[in-house]
């Protein structure tokens, strides 16, 4: 699938230089000296018309930002001896990203600096793609009736975007042509060069026209698929016997030719290391597969070992919520000490029957990666401290993520940055379990539409697949009734807030519920945690204490006396 997917983008590669021909195969030595020539009427700009030309540019749309000039000398304004692009890189500290259509701010920067080249940002937002053209007689006499600019030796031809995504490319779609497009920018007249001329519209008149198909890259690969759709080819690859090294160079090449904007090299070297770490026989063609079967077979076949991360509760792709009134109910001292347990290989909250021995035991340390996005360094820092004390050894297999509310699973941006934590963190050591706490802080949107509800399955789902994982999500309860005689259940999943759909899509669930402190008060809080189990046994409820000056988790006992052994406690 994967070889196909290449075979077809180099055959529309070959496409692309074959058209490119066609347009030119007529008569190229007198159309290319046509191209050649300056037009006359160059800028309709005096020389130092540089503030003007920007802000007829800016008026257009098209956004501006001012570059350091040549001097006479030819060497850069920017005073740097080794400049090696003079009079071509921005002036101001965030160069591009200050590009703008402000009338004001162009004012002021030339004002500061009358001589500054000036740079068109290009892309989506100034709705323009350039092709710059290096020497006129690449094109082969083939012209456009485009917007033009004579550049040093050669042209940059202008095309309107409609919207339509374009990257940068340098010789991509042909020895010495390249593409100005997001992220990019351009020279622009009345510039000057370093070799002296300045930049000229051959024909301000000209309207740039529509960007033809064969200029943008075909079958881009958008911001937020990009890692995935990257990850599936690699996957396919895995299957197929390929080393990381040959997967690395495939993904590099679709990366650069299909990602808009690219990833960088490194981020494409980890998708292949992460896929070298699953079966391959598990890393197979996505294509798709038929999973019924008669009844006969299905019991004949033989079963799997459930491959728990915390036995009895949740198991490896599951996702668990844990669920209880904000504060009260303790989520973050009982998740802390959970990721804590698990990282050391020891049993969660020390629950235990009193003769068949501890109920959540892991088979081995757990690597767990904790996004708490109520805590920020320092607080979960304090929060570590405390449980340090009490005898606690840090270790590598927990891994911290401090507050950052731009983390969200509903839009692109927060997806990219959570999977870009989950990659370092990942690049470690693999991934056993993924903490989100809590679900409030990691969505954007309504909490109780369920189309909102639906990304995040999706997005977790994908992570439960590329990083092979469990997950838990910190969740609040709806606010109990004020009137007495409305039934209200704290120990029910139903309790969750928003989506009915929360409840649909999680696997687990511990409803905490704060328990009736009997005796002298203690600085802790007693809690009992309620399980309810869709993919195992049932288990029964328990109760825990948290104690604040330890913050630990102490296990008091089983509630209504499930567990008589336990009686002593
Ligand atoms: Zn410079």
């Amino acid at each position: 699938m994967t070889e196909q997917i290449i075979t077809s983008i180099n055959d529309e590669i070959a496409a692309l230089y074959k058209h490119s021909a066609i347009q030119h195969k007529t008569d190229p030595a007198t159309k290319a000296d046509a191209i050649i020539e300056p037009a006359p009427a160059a800028t309709g700009y005096e020389s130092s018309g540089l503030l003007s030309a920007a802000l007829s540019y800016a008026e257009r749309g098209w956004r501006v930002c001012p570059l350091y000039e040549p001097l006479a000398d030819g060497k850069c304004s920017c005073g740097r001896l080794d400049c090696g692009s003079p009079g071509k890189h921005p002036r101001t500290r965030n160069g591009l990203k200050e590009a703008t259509t402000d009338a004001a701010r162009i004012q002021t920067w030339w004002t500061e600096w009358p001589d500054a080249n000036v740079a068109i940002a290009t892309g989506r937002d100034s709705g323009l793609v350039v092709l710059d053209v290096d020497r006129p007689e690449i094109l082969n006499g083939w012209q456009s009736d485009t917007l033009a600019a004579q550049t040093g030796k050669g042209q940059h031809l202008y095309f309107v975007l409609n919207g339509a995504a374009a990257k940068n490319s340098v010789c991509k779609l042909g020895d010495g042509l390249d593409l100005r497009g997001d992220g990019g920018y351009v020279v622009a007249p009345p510039s000057r060069h370093a070799t002296g001329v300045s930049y000229t519209w051959m024909d301000f008149d000209r309207e740039p026209q529509p960007a033809p198909a064969w200029l943008l890259q075909p079958n881009p690969i958008p911001e937020g698929q990009r890692n995935e759709i990257l990850f599936r080819m690699a996957s396919a690859m895995r299957g197929k016997g390929k080393d990381v090294d040959e997967i690395s160079d495939e993904l590099y090449f679709v990366n650069s030719n299909r990602c808009v904007p690219p990833l960088g090299d490194e981020e494409v070297r980890k998708i292949a290391e992460s896929v070298m770490r699953y079966k391959p026989e598990v890393a197979t063609d996505p294509a798709p597969t038929f999973a019924g079967m008669p009844l006969p077979i299905l019991l004949a076949r033989s079963r799997q070992e459930p491959d728990w991360i915390i036995p009895s509760l949740l198991k490896r792709n599951n996702t668990m919520f844990i669920v209880g009134e904000p504060k009260r109910a303790c989520k973050s001292w009982l998740l802390a000490n959970l990721a804590w347990d698990l990282s050391e290989g020891k049993p969660v909250w020390r629950v235990h029957h009193s003769k068949n021995g501890f109920l959540f035991a892991p088979k081995r340390p757990m690597r767990v990666v904790y996004f708490s996005q109520e805590d920020a360094e320092d607080d979960f820092q304090d929060r570590a401290e405390i449980m340090a004390k009490t005898g606690r050894t840090a270790n590598d297999s927990f891994w911290f993520v401090p507050k950052n509310l731009q983390m969200t699973l509903d839009s692109e941006n927060g997806i990219r940055l959570v999977e870009g934590e989950l990659a370092a963190a990942a690049h470690a050591a693999p991934i056993d379990l993924i903490i989100l706490d809590p679900l409030r802080r990691v969505l954007q949107g309504d909490e109780s539409n369920s189309e909102r509800i639906a990304e995040v399955w999706r997005t977790i789902d994908v992570w439960s697949q590329k990083f092979d994982c469990s997950f838990i999500v910190a969740h609040h309860v709806v606010k109990p009734p004020r009137q007495k005689g409305q039934s209200y259940d704290p120990a029910s999943p139903y309790v969750s807030r928003g989506s009915s759909d929360i409840y649909a899509g999680a696997d687990a669930f511990i409803n905490v519920v704060p328990g009736k402190q009997k005796g002298q008060p203690t600085a802790g809080r007693l809690l009992e945690l309620h399980f309810t189990t869709k993919r195992s046994r049932e288990v029964s409820p328990v109760s825990v204490r948290v104690n604040f000056e330890t913050g630990g988790v102490e296990f008091v006992g089983f509630l209504n006396g499930r567990d008589p052994e336990d009686a002593e406690k």
